[in-house]
C-alpha cells in the first residue's frame, strides 16, 4: 500500500475528506502519465497531497492557477523536491494571477507602471518578444480584450464591434515600454492591461523541473492542468510517454509522445469557452479582430525543451492555423516541434517528432524542405 503523506496548510483536513483525496490522487496520476487535465473535485486552496508510490515515486497534487496539478519526482530527495517544486508554483501564481487583486501583474494593469520582480519582469519581456517573433499573434495585452468577452470573471457576452475595436486598440504591446535597468513597465495608453495566461504555466513548469534539479533529483514529471514537463527520463532510461487529449473529450486521445527533458502544452478551445445562440465562443483571442481564433485548428501541442516557448507558442499556432505555423515552424529552425489537429480530424506532425508520436488518427508529416 503507498503511504499516504498530507501536509496540511491553513486547513484541518477531515477523514471523509482526506479518503476523498486518496481517490483524488490515483485519478491525478492516471491524468498526468495521460497528459489530460479536468476538475476531479473542489480542492482547497491550500491544500498539498503527498503520495508515496510502489514504483519508488513521490507524487504531490494541489490546485493552483485556476487547475489542478500534478508533480512527481523519483530519488531520494524527492518529498523535498515536491514541496519546494509546489511552494514555488504557489509564489508564482501570486505574482502572476490577474484574479488576485495583489499579484504583480494587477498592480501593473491598476496603476498603469510598476516595478516588477526578476521572474515577472523577465517573463513579461520574453512575452514581449515572442509577440514580436509571432508577428502579434501572441499578444501579452490582450487582457482589454479578455475583459470585454468576460473571461476573467466568468461573466461572459459577445461584445459588439465598437467595443471591440476600441479594446484592441488598447492591445497594442507597442505601447509598453520597459526598462532593464529598474525592471520597471510603463502602458503608455490608458486602460492598458497585461495578461500572461498564455506563457504562465510553461515557464511555472520548467521553473519546476529546475527546482527538481537542484534538489538532486534528475528524474520527474510536472504536470500543470495537462501542460506536461518532463525532467530527464524514467529511471532505467526509457522515455516519458505522454498522451495528448482529444478535444472532442472523453478517454480518447490523438496519440501518445515519448519525451525526455521536455515540455508537451497543448491549447484547445475545449478548455475555457461559453455558448451563445448555438455558437461557441473560447478564451484564445485572435488579435487581428478580437474574435475567438478559427484558424481550423482544434487543439494545438506544441514540444520543447524551453516550456515557456512551448505554452506561448501552443496559444500561437491555434491563433495561427496549419498553413501559417508551417511557415513559421520552417522559419523558427528547429527549436520546437508541434502536432496540431485540423477541424477534419488530420493531425499535422513536425518530423522532429513523427517517429516518437504514435497515433492512429489521420496525419501528415510537416518536413523542412517541404
Ligand atoms: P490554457 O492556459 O487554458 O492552457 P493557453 O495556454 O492557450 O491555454 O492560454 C490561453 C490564455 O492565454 C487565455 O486565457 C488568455 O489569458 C491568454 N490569451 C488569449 N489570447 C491570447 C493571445 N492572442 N496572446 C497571448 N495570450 C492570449
Ligand atoms: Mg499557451
Amino acid at each position: 500500500m503507498p503511504v499516504l503523506l498530507k501536509i496540511r496548510q491553513n486547513f484541518r483536513l477531515r477523514t471523509a475528506r482526506g479518503l476523498f483525496l486518496c481517490v483524488l490522487c490515483a485519478a491525478l496520476m492516471g491524468a498526468l502519465t495521460a497528459g489530460a487535465s479536468g476538475p476531479v473535485h473542489a480542492m482547497a486552496e491550500e491544500e498539498i497531497i503527498l503520495q508515496s508510490n510502489a514504483d519508488g515515486s513521490v507524487t504531490a497534487d494541489l490546485f493552483a492557477m485556476d487547475t489542478y496539478m500534478s508533480l512527481k519526482a523519483y530519488g531520494k530527495n524527492a518529498k523535498e523536491a515536491l514541496r519546494a517544486g509546489a511552494e514555488e508554483i504557489r509564489r508564482l501564481d501570486r505574482l502572476l494571477s490577474t484574479g488576485r487583486e495583489d499579484s504583480e501583474i494587477s498592480v501593473l494593469n491598476k496603476d498603469g507602471a510598476a516595478v516588477l520582480s526578476e521572474d515577472v519582469f523577465g517573463l513579461f519581456g520574453r512575452a514581449l518578444e515572442i509577440g514580436e517573433e509571432t508577428g502579434g499573434i501572441f499578444n501579452v495585452t490582450i487582457y482589454p480584450v479578455m475583459k470585454l468577452w468576460g473571461f476573467p470573471e466568468k461573466d461572459y457576452r459577445v461584445p459588439s464591434e465598437e467595443e471591440l475595436s476600441a479594446a484592441l486598440a488598447l492591445a497594442d504591446p507597442g505601447s509598453v515600454e520597459t526598462d532593464q535597468n529598474t525592471r520597471r513597465v510603463q502602458f503608455l495608453k490608458e486602460g492598458m492591461a497585461a495578461d500572461l495566461g498564455g506563457i504562465a504555466k510553461g515557464y511555472t513548469g520548467a521553473r519546476v523541473t529546475e527546482i527538481f534539479r537542484e534538489h538532486g533529483v534528475d528524474s520527474g514529471l510536472v504536470s500543470l492542468g495537462g501542460n506536461v514537463q518532463a525532467l530527464g527520463t524514467k529511471p532505467g532510461g526509457k522515455k516519458w510517454k505522454v498522451a495528448i487529449q482529444d478535444p472532442e473529450g472523453g478517454t480518447d486521445y490523438l496519440g501518445v509522445l515519448e519525451v525526455a527533458d521536455e515540455a508537451v502544452i497543448t491549447s484547445g478551445a475545449y478548455e475555457r469557452y461559453f455558448e451563445e445562440n448555438g455558437v461557441r465562443y473560447h478564451h484564445i483571442i485572435d488579435p487581428a479582430d478580437g474574435y475567438p481564433a478559427d484558424s481550423g485548428v482544434v487543439s494545438s501541442t506544441i514540444v520543447s525543451s524551453d516550456g515557456t516557448l512551448a505554452d506561448a507558442l501552443s496559444t500561437s499556432l491555434y491563433i495561427m492555423g496549419t498553413e501559417k505555423a508551417e511557415e513559421f515552424w520552417r522559419e523558427c529552425g528547429g527549436t520546437f516541434d508541434y502536432v496540431l489537429e485540423a477541424e477534419d480530424g488530420t493531425l499535422y506532425v513536425t518530423e522532429g517528432i513523427a517517429d516518437r508520436f504514435e497515433s492512429t488518427r489521420k496525419r501528415v508529416t510537416v518536413r523542412k524542405d517541404g
